[in-house]
């Protein structure tokens, strides 16, 4: 049944409106979980007994209002519908709840929907839902924090690399020098603006999600990834400083602009590389 177009695009759609649910608990929950976890960790390099700390992780503890502690019910918890059905409002105490939880939701849906409808059903569909909700959660974890964890861009590389032993995505050989290429050119890129300028230009996350881009989808892709992201970077950038007023040394992540050209590489990256290459 899956099998059908139709019924696999819509399936993907429903599946992404949940995972989109569990995406904003790992974009808010993720950077808190490593903040205490490097705490712990310093209290212990320094000797010191770390102060006991509740427990707290992607499942523990439940949802509650920010503003009143009022648990979310089960039914309070249903992606985009309690949203609406609410009208946006905390049951209890009518606190306006963010739009960025419909708004991730929704994001995830249709993305979830777009890419099981390129890809139809099968392996190559399931990875490049893996690695579309991950970019998502990437782009606002960065967004937020400047943060691009380890705990999400390592094991994305590896799943990269295992998924290509079969060539899902690009020849194994091309998915191994991809991973260390992209990790390689943003280092350089890195020291190269830090001897120039004395400033640090990006973050180590950066070089990694692109060297997991590269095991994903093969070093051919990089030259396009780094072009799309620095296109959509520098848009979106003077856009903010022109229109925005926002100062010129703001840093702005680029986290999401890799995460972007990523997604449009792996949807219609060999369609744009034989635009501007030939046939190859
Ligand atoms: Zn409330």
């Amino acid at each position: 049944m899956l099998s059908n177009p139709l019924i696999f695009t819509f399936s993907a759609a429903l599946l992404g409106l949940c995972v989109g649910s569990f995406l904003n608990v790992v974009i808010h929950r993720l950077p808190k979980m490593m903040e205490r976890q490097w705490r712990a960790e310093c209290a212990e390099l320094a000797g010191q007994q770390a102060p006991p700390a509740a427990r707290y992780n992607l499942v523990v503890p439940r949802s509650a209002c920010p503003s009143c502690n009022r648990q979310i019910t089960a039914l309070e918890n249903i992606p985009l519908v309690s949203y609406l059905v609410l009208r946006g409002k905390c049951a209890g105490c009518a606190a306006p709840i963010g739009s960025r939880y419909p708004a991730v939701e929704t994001l995830t849906a249709a993305l979830s929907a777009y890419v099981a409808w390129h890809f139809g059903f099968g392996i190559a569909a399931g990875g490049a839902l893996l690695f579309t909700w991950t970019m998502i959660a990437l782009t606002f974890i960065d967004l937020d924090t400047y943060y691009l964890p380890d705990g999400i861009t390592l094991p994305l590389l590896w799943l990269g690399l295992l998924l290509n032993i079969n060539g899902t995505f690009a020849p194994l050989s091309a998915a191994v020098i991809g991973a260390a290429a992209g990790y390689l050119s943003l280092w350089a890129v890195y020291w190269a603006f830090r001897w120039a300028t004395g400033k640090e230009g990006m973050g180590y996350g950066d070089f990694k999600l692109l060297g997991a881009i590269g095991a994903w989808l093969g070093w051919p892709m990089l030259p396009l990834t780094l072009l799309l992201s620095s296109l959509v970077g520098a848009v979106i950038g003077i856009g903010l400083i022109v229109f925005a007023g926002r100062g010129r040394s703001v840093p702005i992540p680029f986290g999401p602009y890799l995460a972007v050209a990523g997604m449009i590489a792996l949807l219609h990256g060999t369609a744009l590389t034989r635009a501007y290459l030939g046939p190859l």
